[in-house]
């Protein structure tokens, strides 16, 4: 067994992006074993990702392409990627932790026998080819280092935007597989019936490099007004805690943490939030968080990089009208 294989994802534009960041990891890891760097595209059409795929690092496309791969089936896609994983033979398995990703991960683990770390955000490798890997626990209060023993594939299902894609080198070569995976209607047991697309001004909060966040402490849907236009000023995006959105008070597709969106922002800004276990976990690794609370005690401050502790209405409107100015300079 040898060789690291990505699961690539497509979206609307052809190759995403974190088909690109783990093209980069598995490069680095192939820098370690001398592996071949293998990516799995599988769609209805895969078009001209596989090209994309050979210029972001793939020494080898798998090309799958099946009408049942048209919508993201994850039945489908999880049968396609198992077959591509025993045709290949490879040792280690990236996938990024996206939606169907963190679905498909464990399961392909679980089909080929094989150990899975989820969640990670640093990956590394040894003589052997054996993978250890850092990941976020309790809330990214602490970090867990795992590794896999014995010689089975490994799979590893990567937090996206931990690792910086590479840029596209168009003079890279590699070889593009036609793979006829076998699949049937019968591999499908739960099947998408509906994609509802959500409306979103702006930068999606979780590509943002800068997110503003709002919890239980804003008493109400009125200062999220506040915060969009604060969050549009720094040109990022609008977040929420779980308390918030439960209240009704900001729609759930703004929830960030365990039970919402993964973000990895360069500034997080929380307004009212306590910085609950459940809630770090989603925004852990942004690489600066300041926190407004007016509890010193709240545990938000414990892994603030900047705080003011102090009443959010009379600390933000200052602050947005700061920010106003200085962007007026
Ligand atoms: P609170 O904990 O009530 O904190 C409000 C904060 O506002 C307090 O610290 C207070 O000091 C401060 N405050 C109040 N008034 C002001 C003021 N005027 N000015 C400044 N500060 C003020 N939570 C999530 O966020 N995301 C998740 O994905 C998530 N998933 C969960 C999954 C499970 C299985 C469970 C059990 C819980 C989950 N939770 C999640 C809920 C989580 O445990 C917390 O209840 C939640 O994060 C609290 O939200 P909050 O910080 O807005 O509210």
């Amino acid at each position: 067994m040898s060789g690291i294989l990505a699961f690539g994802e497509l979206d609307n534009d052809g190759l995403a992006g974190v088909t690109g960041e783990l093209l980069t990891l598995a490069r680095t890891l192939a820098a370690e074993t001398g592996d071949e760097v293998s990516v799995s595209l599988q769609g209805a059409s895969v078009g001209g990702a596989a090209d994309e795929a050979v210029a972001l690092g793939a020494d080898k496309v798998y090309k799958v392409e099946n009408a049942l791969l048209e919508e993201p089936q994850i039945d489908a896609h999880l049968s396609a990627l198992e077959q591509v994983a025993r045709h290949s033979g490879a040792s280690i398995v990236l996938v990024g932790r996206t939606p169907l990703g963190r679905d498909i991960g464990p399961r392909l683990g679980f089909r080929l026998g094989a150990p899975v770390a989820q969640d990670c955000v640093e990956v590394s490798v040894n003589d052997a080819g054996r993978v250890s890997a850092l990941r976020p626990v309790y809330g990214g209060n602490a970090m867990a280092k795992v590794s896999f023993p014995g010689d089975s594939t490994q799979v590893v299902i990567m937090r996206p935007k931990t690792v910086e894609a590479n840029e596209p080198d168009s003079s890279r070569s590699g070889s593009v597989e036609d793979f006829a995976a076998e699949l049937d209607d019968s591999v499908i047991k739960a099947r998408l019936t509906e994609t509802v697309t959500q409306e979103a001004e702006g930068v999606r909060l979780e590509d943002a490099g800068i997110v503003v966040s709002g919890g239980r402490g804003l008493g109400g849907p009125e200062p999220f007004e506040q915060l969009q236009s604060l969050s549009q000023l720094l040109g990022g995006a609008m977040g929420a805690s779980r308390a918030a959105c439960d209240a009704g008070w900001i729609d759930h597709s703004y929830q960030v943490g365990l039970t919402g969106k993964t973000i990895t922002p360069d500034l997080y800004i929380t307004v009212g939030i306590s910085g609950a276990s459940q809630h770090m976990a989603g925004c852990s690794a942004s690489k600066n968080i300041v926190a407004i609370n007016r509890d010193e005690d709240a545990n938000i401050f414990k892994s603030a990089t900047y705080g003011v502790v102090g009443d959010w209405n009379k600390v933000l409107p200052a602050f947005i009208e700061t920010v106003r100015e200085l962007r007026d300079d």
